[in-house]
């Protein structure tokens, strides 16, 4: 579904990634983990083509067998490129039922879900339908995040550290959440540092360090070395 090869991006002089090189096959949950500064921002900023503003990149980037290197954000979204931000984005003035209705839905890409199919795959979303953004609690806030970029017909989400400061059964509401996204087929990178968690929600798992890929784990060595990452990466 996602291809990234040989992707190098700069900020001036300063190269931030150094020929990166990863896939996401259809339908899995790929984590992308790394300390503060590996790149992270960078490589998500890439993938949805807003690294422009910031300085030059070289590598290619496939969405679907599809070379996007080159294509406006919009563009991307068009093609089944979803983003859900770390801040989750969600309208605080608006009810819930309103932050659903809003985005475009994209031509050529997965089945947008309908309002119904929101409700009844996150039941929550629709007894809180009529609340404000603000009255949810932060476990809420990403389904509603996420719900709504399923409402454009996204087949690839690129989420950025979704339990980012969430309770533990919060986190653990997040993991049904995205494996209910996975079984919907909708495919799935995730900026994530929990990496217990990273293990039992994703399939795989790219250990990003100072711009370059340096290794790859599945769910046992994540599992393995659980203490060794944390603390490398300083959590
Ligand atoms: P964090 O978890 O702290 O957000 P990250 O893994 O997302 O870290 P990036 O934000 O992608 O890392 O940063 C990668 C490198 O690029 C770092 O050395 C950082 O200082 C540099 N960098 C990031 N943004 C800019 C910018 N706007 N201008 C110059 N350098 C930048």
């Amino acid at each position: 579904m996602l291809r990234v090869d040989r992707l190098s991006a700069w900020y001036g002089e300063a190269q931030a990634l150094r020929e990166v090189s990863m896939r996401v096959d259809e339908g899995e949950i790929v984590t992308l983990v790394g300390r503060n500064g590996a790149g992270k921002t960078t490589l998500l900023r890439c993938l949805m083509g807003l690294h422009g503003s910031y300085g030059r990149t070289t590598g290619t980037v496939s969405l679907a067998d599809e070379d996007i290197t080159g294509l406006a954000p919009h563009r991307r979204a068009r093609r089944g490129l979803g983003f859900v931000p770390d801040d989750r984005g969600v309208y605080a003035t608006l009810s819930v039922e309103e932050n659903l209705l809003l985005p475009p839905v994209t031509k050529g890409s997965q089945e947008p879900w309908s309002l119904k199919r929101v409700y009844e795959t996150f039941p929550p979303l629709r007894e809180r339908r009529r609340f404000p953004g603000t009255k949810l609690s932060g476990g809420e806030q990403q389904m509603l995040a996420l719900a709504r970029v399923l409402r454009t017909g996204a087949r690839l989400l690129l989420c950025d550290e979704p339990t980012e400061g969430l309770s533990p059964l919060i986190v653990q509401q997040i993991g049904e959440i995205l494996r209910e996204v996975k079984a919907a087929g909708v495919t799935v990178l995730l900026i994530e540092q929990n990496v217990h968690f990273a293990a039992t929600v994703a399939d795989r798992h790219y250990l990003l360090a100072e711009g370059r890929i340096v290794e790859s784990l599945d769910n046992d060595q994540v599992r393995e070395r659980e203490h060794e990452l944390l603390e490398y990466l300083g959590i």
